[in-house]
């Protein structure tokens, strides 16, 4: 079998997008069981600088092709280009990142390739699709969320090829260690036309967000039940003390207490922090889905009963505004 996985570049750190080296290593541990190979594919201006990196992350082959007009997105190159390299080599899978780009180009190739494509996956793995015989122990199911998240529908794609998913940052995981693992760079080749290059851009400033969820080990997310702008200010200040990084469920963005590139879950980030504390959340299935990773989850909820707890490692029954002064109080005196 074959995977091809899109490759994108971080265009402020100029560096590999952590979604490329989550779905290489995806990739590389669904391909193991059929000795399969893994191909990434990378259009831009130039490579990543930590381009060699991939192959840590389990790539065979990085296949590229870069021009000096392809270094923001031209939808049309992008997609001809790709579209190129997956007729050339007939890979069985083809992953994107759920990114802007990736969001952008994968339905432009499936539509063009005639194929299915999944996006926003949450898991995805390979086995047999019992009623085709062709197709053997060589079925790619992708889970996702479906019905506002209420139900996890898996979707098949059984008789066309490539098999198309895109999946969010986070949602895969990287290896505890990089693998010991070499492969190959090799130049595209590619039947290029300026005529695709459309697009001018007249100024693109990349946008740094000054909220890194993926740097942090702890995560202090506060929820509706945190109650106010002012109270949701403790959180800032316990993450300060802890390292951390804050969070906030959906109902915490739409009233305000923080901002949008906080929130956590569905249509927010995936995290896996090795300590995810939520503070006045429910634990809804949406809020769930971005976080029920960490390593240990500590809620602190004024109801007993709330379903956040049914996931949590330790559970703290009481009030927000109670418990995370107590929390403060406690690590200055350790200071
Ligand atoms: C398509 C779709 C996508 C969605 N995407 C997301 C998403 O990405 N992320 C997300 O978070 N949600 C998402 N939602 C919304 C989600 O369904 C929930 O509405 C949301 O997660 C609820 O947020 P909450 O837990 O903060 O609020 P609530 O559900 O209102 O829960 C508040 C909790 O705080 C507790 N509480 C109240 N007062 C206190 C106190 N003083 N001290 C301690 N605890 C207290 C309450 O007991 C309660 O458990 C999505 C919904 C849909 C339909």
């Amino acid at each position: 079998m074959k995977t091809i996985v899109y490759i994108e570049k971080n265009p402020v750190t100029g560096k590999c997008r952590f979604v490329s080296l989550e779905l290489a290593y995806k990739a590389y541990t669904m391909m193991q069981e059929f000795n399969g190979e893994v191909l990434g594919v990378f259009v831009g201006d130039h490579l990543p600088e930590d381009a060699d990196k991939l192959f840590h992350y389990g790539l065979d082959k990085l296949i590229y092709f870069t021009n000096e007009n392809l270094k923001n997105l031209q939808s049309l190159a992008y997609k001809n280009i790709i579209e190129q390299i997956i007729r050339q080599e007939e890979p069985d899978i083809v992953l994107f990142g759920a990114t802007h780009n990736g969001r952008d180009i994968a339905p432009l190739i499936a539509s063009s390739l005639k194929t299915g494509l999944t996006a926003d996956c949450t898991q995805l793995f390979i086995d047999d699709l019992e009623y085709k015989d062709e197709y053997k122990g060589k079925c790619l199911y992708q889970v996702r969320p479906a019905f506002g998240g209420n139900i996890l529908a898996t979707i098949i794609t059984p008789d066309n090829r490539p098999m198309m998913a895109t999946v969010r940052e986070g949602v895969m995981s990287l290896p505890d260690t990089k693998l010991d693992k070499k492969g190959v760079m090799q130049e595209a080749n590619i039947d290029f036309s300026m005529e695709w290059v459309r697009s001018e851009f007249l100024s693109v400033v990349p946008k740094k967000s000054t909220v890194n969820f993926g740097s942090k080990n702890i995560i202090v997310a506060g929820g509706a039940g945190v109650g106010s702008k002012e109270n949701f200010d403790m959180l800032h200040k316990l993450a300060a003390l802890l390292d951390a990084e804050v969070g906030a469920s959906r109902a915490a963005v739409d009233f305000g207490y923080a901002e949008k590139a906080r929130q956590i879950g569905q249509t927010g980030s995936v995290v896996r922090p090795k300590i995810y504390i939520a503070a006045g959340i429910s634990g809804q299935i949406q809020h769930r889905a971005g976080m029920e990773e960490s390593m240990k989850i500590i809620a602190i909820n004024t109801d007993p009963n709330a379903p956040i707890f049914n996931i949590s490692h330790k559970g703290i029954v009481g009030d927000v505004k109670d418990v995370i002064p107590k929390m403060i109080q406690m690590l200055r005196e350790e200071e």
